[in-house]
Protein backbone atom coordinates (compact mmCIF):
# COMPACT_ATOMS: atom_id res chain seq x y z
CA UNK A 1 0.00 0.00 0.00
CA UNK A 2 1.19 3.70 -1.04
CA UNK A 3 0.07 7.34 -1.47
CA UNK A 4 0.56 9.00 -4.78
CA UNK A 5 -1.37 12.25 -5.49
CA UNK A 6 -3.17 11.85 -1.82
CA UNK A 7 -4.70 8.82 -2.99
CA UNK A 8 -4.54 5.25 -2.14
CA UNK A 9 -2.57 2.43 -4.21
CA UNK A 10 -1.54 -0.84 -4.22
CA UNK A 11 2.08 -1.55 -4.48
CA UNK A 12 2.12 -2.69 -7.81
CA UNK A 13 0.41 0.94 -8.62
CA UNK A 14 -2.99 -0.50 -8.84
CA UNK A 15 -5.15 2.06 -7.50
CA UNK A 16 -7.74 1.82 -4.72
CA UNK A 17 -11.46 1.61 -5.24
CA UNK A 18 -12.59 5.05 -5.50
CA UNK A 19 -15.92 6.98 -4.76
CA UNK A 20 -15.41 10.17 -5.17
CA UNK A 21 -17.41 12.65 -2.40
CA UNK A 22 -18.30 15.91 -2.92
CA UNK A 23 -18.41 16.80 0.79
CA UNK A 24 -15.19 18.33 1.38
CA UNK A 25 -13.06 21.46 1.47
CA UNK A 26 -9.90 22.82 0.94
CA UNK A 27 -8.01 24.00 4.13
CA UNK A 28 -6.41 21.04 5.40
CA UNK A 29 -3.62 20.46 7.95
CA UNK A 30 -3.77 17.04 9.35
CA UNK A 31 -2.22 16.60 12.70
CA UNK A 32 -4.72 13.69 14.15
CA UNK A 33 -6.23 10.18 12.64
CA UNK A 34 -9.92 10.00 13.84
CA UNK A 35 -12.16 6.86 13.79
CA UNK A 36 -15.73 6.24 13.44
CA UNK A 37 -18.18 3.64 12.94
CA UNK A 38 -20.60 3.96 10.19
CA UNK A 39 -23.68 2.11 12.62
CA UNK A 40 -24.58 0.53 9.05
CA UNK A 41 -24.03 -3.07 7.44
CA UNK A 42 -22.52 -2.79 4.42
CA UNK A 43 -19.65 -0.26 2.64
CA UNK A 44 -22.53 0.83 0.24
CA UNK A 45 -24.58 1.56 3.17
CA UNK A 46 -21.68 3.71 4.82
CA UNK A 47 -20.71 5.57 1.74
CA UNK A 48 -23.96 6.71 0.62
CA UNK A 49 -24.30 9.49 3.17
CA UNK A 50 -20.90 10.38 2.81
CA UNK A 51 -21.35 11.25 -0.99
CA UNK A 52 -24.87 12.87 -0.09
CA UNK A 53 -24.40 16.61 -1.96
CA UNK A 54 -27.71 17.37 0.96
CA UNK A 55 -29.37 20.05 -2.06
CA UNK A 56 -31.96 20.23 0.85
CA UNK A 57 -30.04 20.31 3.60
CA UNK A 58 -26.09 21.47 3.08
CA UNK A 59 -25.50 21.99 6.42
CA UNK A 60 -25.91 18.34 6.79
CA UNK A 61 -23.23 16.96 4.43
CA UNK A 62 -20.77 14.83 5.75
CA UNK A 63 -17.90 12.75 4.43
CA UNK A 64 -14.58 10.93 5.32
CA UNK A 65 -11.46 10.22 3.94
CA UNK A 66 -11.58 6.59 3.38
CA UNK A 67 -14.23 3.82 4.07
CA UNK A 68 -13.15 0.40 5.76
CA UNK A 69 -15.56 -2.86 5.35
CA UNK A 70 -15.91 -5.79 6.96
CA UNK A 71 -13.65 -7.94 4.91
CA UNK A 72 -10.82 -5.28 5.31
CA UNK A 73 -12.39 -3.50 1.21
CA UNK A 74 -10.52 0.07 1.44
CA UNK A 75 -12.70 2.70 -0.41
CA UNK A 76 -11.07 6.49 -0.53
CA UNK A 77 -13.50 9.01 -0.86
CA UNK A 78 -11.71 12.58 -0.12
CA UNK A 79 -8.21 12.51 -1.15
CA UNK A 80 -5.67 13.50 1.74
CA UNK A 81 -4.75 16.75 0.85
CA UNK A 82 -8.60 17.83 0.84
CA UNK A 83 -10.60 18.40 4.45
CA UNK A 84 -13.01 15.76 5.04
CA UNK A 85 -15.57 16.41 7.28
CA UNK A 86 -16.55 13.71 9.72
CA UNK A 87 -16.10 15.47 13.23
CA UNK A 88 -18.97 17.65 13.92
CA UNK A 89 -18.75 19.81 17.05
CA UNK A 90 -15.62 18.52 18.43
CA UNK A 91 -12.83 19.51 20.71
CA UNK A 92 -9.65 17.98 21.08
CA UNK A 93 -6.04 19.42 23.13
CA UNK A 94 -7.84 23.10 22.82
CA UNK A 95 -8.38 23.13 19.26
CA UNK A 96 -12.39 23.41 18.41
CA UNK A 97 -13.30 21.14 15.01
CA UNK A 98 -10.75 18.77 14.32
CA UNK A 99 -12.50 18.69 10.96
CA UNK A 100 -9.20 20.49 9.07
CA UNK A 101 -7.10 18.43 11.50
CA UNK A 102 -7.69 15.46 11.58
CA UNK A 103 -7.75 12.45 8.49
CA UNK A 104 -11.07 10.44 8.88
CA UNK A 105 -11.82 7.01 8.23
CA UNK A 106 -15.20 5.22 8.89
CA UNK A 107 -15.35 1.52 9.92
CA UNK A 108 -18.43 -0.32 8.96
CA UNK A 109 -19.67 -1.17 11.88
CA UNK A 110 -23.46 -1.25 13.48
CA UNK A 111 -21.77 0.57 16.72
CA UNK A 112 -24.24 -0.67 19.82
CA UNK A 113 -26.83 -3.46 19.30
CA UNK A 114 -30.38 -3.97 21.38
CA UNK A 115 -32.32 -6.85 22.23
CA UNK A 116 -35.66 -7.24 20.31
CA UNK A 117 -38.46 -9.39 21.58
CA UNK A 118 -36.94 -12.37 20.95
CA UNK A 119 -34.03 -11.76 22.35
CA UNK A 120 -32.07 -11.30 19.19
CA UNK A 121 -29.44 -8.43 18.87
CA UNK A 122 -30.90 -5.86 16.57
CA UNK A 123 -29.88 -2.61 14.82
CA UNK A 124 -32.49 -0.82 12.91
CA UNK A 125 -34.88 -3.98 12.49
CA UNK A 126 -31.54 -5.93 11.59
CA UNK A 127 -30.52 -8.98 13.12
CA UNK A 128 -26.55 -9.13 14.14
CA UNK A 129 -25.82 -12.85 14.94
CA UNK A 130 -24.25 -13.63 18.72
CA UNK A 131 -21.40 -14.05 17.51
CA UNK A 132 -20.78 -10.67 16.18
CA UNK A 133 -21.88 -9.38 19.48
CA UNK A 134 -19.70 -8.66 22.39
CA UNK A 135 -21.68 -7.11 25.88
CA UNK A 136 -19.16 -4.65 27.18
CA UNK A 137 -19.59 -0.94 29.16
CA UNK A 138 -18.39 1.87 27.45
CA UNK A 139 -16.11 3.56 29.57
CA UNK A 140 -18.31 7.21 29.07
CA UNK A 141 -21.38 5.39 30.41
CA UNK A 142 -22.89 3.09 33.22
CA UNK A 143 -24.21 0.36 31.91
CA UNK A 144 -23.05 -2.97 29.68
CA UNK A 145 -24.18 -2.47 26.11
CA UNK A 146 -24.09 -4.93 23.14
CA UNK A 147 -21.55 -3.69 20.38
CA UNK A 148 -20.91 -5.31 16.98
CA UNK A 149 -17.17 -6.68 16.74
CA UNK A 150 -14.84 -5.60 14.48
CA UNK A 151 -14.00 -8.46 12.44
CA UNK A 152 -9.94 -9.28 12.16
CA UNK A 153 -9.83 -8.45 8.65
CA UNK A 154 -10.92 -5.07 9.00
CA UNK A 155 -8.65 -4.27 12.22
CA UNK A 156 -5.80 -5.57 9.95
CA UNK A 157 -6.44 -3.16 6.94
CA UNK A 158 -7.15 -0.18 9.82
CA UNK A 159 -3.79 -0.68 10.88
CA UNK A 160 -2.10 -1.03 7.35
CA UNK A 161 -3.50 2.32 6.57
CA UNK A 162 -2.78 4.03 9.81
CA UNK A 163 0.52 2.92 9.50
CA UNK A 164 1.17 4.43 5.99
CA UNK A 165 -0.71 7.22 6.88
CA UNK A 166 1.16 8.29 10.61
CA UNK A 167 4.75 8.87 9.21
CA UNK A 168 3.23 10.36 5.25
CA UNK A 169 1.21 13.09 7.30
CA UNK A 170 3.57 13.26 10.25
CA UNK A 171 0.36 12.56 12.27
CA UNK A 172 0.43 12.80 16.00
CA UNK A 173 -2.34 10.77 17.96
CA UNK A 174 -5.00 8.15 16.79
CA UNK A 175 -8.29 9.52 17.90
CA UNK A 176 -12.07 8.37 17.87
CA UNK A 177 -15.14 10.06 17.38
CA UNK A 178 -16.16 9.67 21.33
CA UNK A 179 -12.80 11.19 22.66
CA UNK A 180 -13.54 14.43 20.89
CA UNK A 181 -17.35 15.01 21.44
CA UNK A 182 -17.89 12.74 24.32
CA UNK A 183 -21.19 14.44 25.22
CA UNK A 184 -22.63 12.97 21.74
CA UNK A 185 -20.73 10.06 20.03
CA UNK A 186 -19.72 6.82 21.28
CA UNK A 187 -18.00 5.54 18.24
CA UNK A 188 -15.32 3.29 17.29
CA UNK A 189 -16.96 2.33 20.44
CA UNK A 190 -15.26 -0.22 23.10
CA UNK A 191 -15.73 -2.98 20.46
CA UNK A 192 -12.52 -1.37 18.33
CA UNK A 193 -9.28 -2.39 19.96
CA UNK A 194 -8.35 1.49 20.07
CA UNK A 195 -5.59 0.68 22.51
CA UNK A 196 -3.69 -2.16 20.78
CA UNK A 197 -3.97 0.70 17.57
CA UNK A 198 -2.67 3.38 19.53
CA UNK A 199 0.25 1.67 21.25
CA UNK A 200 0.98 -0.26 17.83
CA UNK A 201 1.12 3.45 15.99
CA UNK A 202 3.06 5.38 18.44
CA UNK A 203 5.14 2.80 20.11
CA UNK A 204 3.63 2.59 23.49
CA UNK A 205 3.33 -0.32 25.94
CA UNK A 206 -0.58 -1.75 25.29
CA UNK A 207 -0.44 -1.87 29.04
CA UNK A 208 0.26 1.56 29.79
CA UNK A 209 -2.73 3.28 31.26
CA UNK A 210 -3.64 7.01 30.32
CA UNK A 211 -6.98 7.47 32.26
CA UNK A 212 -9.42 10.34 32.27
CA UNK A 213 -12.22 11.03 31.95
CA UNK A 214 -12.84 14.09 34.10
CA UNK A 215 -10.91 16.86 35.86
CA UNK A 216 -11.29 19.37 38.81
CA UNK A 217 -12.33 22.58 38.26
CA UNK A 218 -12.06 24.69 41.01
CA UNK A 219 -9.12 26.31 42.58
CA UNK A 220 -9.93 23.54 45.85
CA UNK A 221 -12.07 20.93 45.46
CA UNK A 222 -13.57 18.93 48.97
CA UNK A 223 -13.60 15.23 48.14
CA UNK A 224 -16.02 13.59 50.71
CA UNK A 225 -16.47 10.42 51.91
CA UNK A 226 -20.70 10.16 51.29
CA UNK A 227 -22.74 12.06 48.91
CA UNK A 228 -23.17 15.40 50.26
CA UNK A 229 -22.05 18.38 52.70
CA UNK A 230 -22.41 16.50 55.91
CA UNK A 231 -20.11 13.89 55.11
CA UNK A 232 -16.49 14.31 56.15
CA UNK A 233 -13.98 15.04 53.60
CA UNK A 234 -11.91 12.12 52.62
CA UNK A 235 -7.88 11.87 53.25
CA UNK A 236 -6.09 13.96 50.40
CA UNK A 237 -9.40 16.48 50.39
CA UNK A 238 -9.15 19.20 49.09
CA UNK A 239 -7.67 18.42 45.34
CA UNK A 240 -6.61 20.89 43.76
CA UNK A 241 -7.74 22.03 40.07
CA UNK A 242 -6.78 19.63 37.25
CA UNK A 243 -6.99 16.53 38.61
CA UNK A 244 -7.83 13.89 36.59
CA UNK A 245 -10.94 11.86 37.39
CA UNK A 246 -12.87 8.54 36.50
CA UNK A 247 -16.21 8.87 37.12
CA UNK A 248 -17.51 5.37 38.86
CA UNK A 249 -21.30 6.34 39.70
CA UNK A 250 -23.36 9.27 39.77
CA UNK A 251 -25.98 10.00 43.07
CA UNK A 252 -28.16 13.50 42.17
CA UNK A 253 -25.19 16.01 42.44
CA UNK A 254 -22.72 13.81 43.02
CA UNK A 255 -20.19 11.69 41.61
CA UNK A 256 -18.21 8.63 43.01
CA UNK A 257 -14.78 8.94 41.56
CA UNK A 258 -11.04 7.50 41.03
CA UNK A 259 -8.72 10.00 41.64
CA UNK A 260 -6.25 8.39 39.28
CA UNK A 261 -2.89 10.41 40.26
CA UNK A 262 -1.64 10.84 43.66
CA UNK A 263 -2.96 14.01 45.59
CA UNK A 264 -1.74 15.19 48.80
CA UNK A 265 0.45 12.13 49.26
CA UNK A 266 -2.71 10.07 48.52
CA UNK A 267 -2.63 7.66 45.76
CA UNK A 268 -5.54 5.97 44.02
CA UNK A 269 -8.48 7.19 45.97
CA UNK A 270 -11.84 6.98 45.52
CA UNK A 271 -14.38 9.67 47.04
CA UNK A 272 -17.25 11.64 46.44
CA UNK A 273 -17.07 14.83 44.79
CA UNK A 274 -20.00 17.74 43.92
CA UNK A 275 -20.81 17.71 40.04
CA UNK A 276 -20.50 21.30 40.24
CA UNK A 277 -16.41 20.98 40.77
CA UNK A 278 -15.91 18.36 37.62
CA UNK A 279 -16.15 18.71 34.14
CA UNK A 280 -15.48 16.22 31.34
CA UNK A 281 -12.11 16.17 29.82
CA UNK A 282 -11.03 15.56 26.54
CA UNK A 283 -8.82 12.82 26.89
CA UNK A 284 -8.62 9.41 26.12
CA UNK A 285 -11.35 7.62 27.68
CA UNK A 286 -10.99 4.33 25.95
CA UNK A 287 -7.85 4.48 28.46
CA UNK A 288 -9.80 4.52 31.58
CA UNK A 289 -11.22 1.08 33.13
CA UNK A 290 -12.76 1.46 36.19
CA UNK A 291 -10.57 -0.38 39.43
CA UNK A 292 -12.55 -3.62 40.77
CA UNK A 293 -14.38 -2.09 43.69
CA UNK A 294 -13.65 -3.85 46.98
CA UNK A 295 -16.24 -5.11 48.65
ZN1 LIG B 1 -18.29 9.38 14.16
Amino acid sequence: MKITNYLLYHDNDIPYETIPSPNFSNYFRPEYLVLHCTTGFTVEDGVRSLIDPRPDRPDLRVSAHLVIGREGRVVQLVPFNKCAWHCGPSLWNGIKGLNSRAIGIELVNAGDVERDGLGQWVKRGRIIPDEDVVELQHPLDYHVHGWQKYPPEQVAATLEVAQLLFPAYNLSDLLGHEDINPQDRRDPGPAFPMQWLHARLLNLNEAEPVKYAYRTTRVLNPIRSGPGEEFPEAEGSPLPRNIPLGVLEEQGDWAFVHVLVAVNGVPDRMAWIAKDRIEMDTLKLRHYHPPALAD
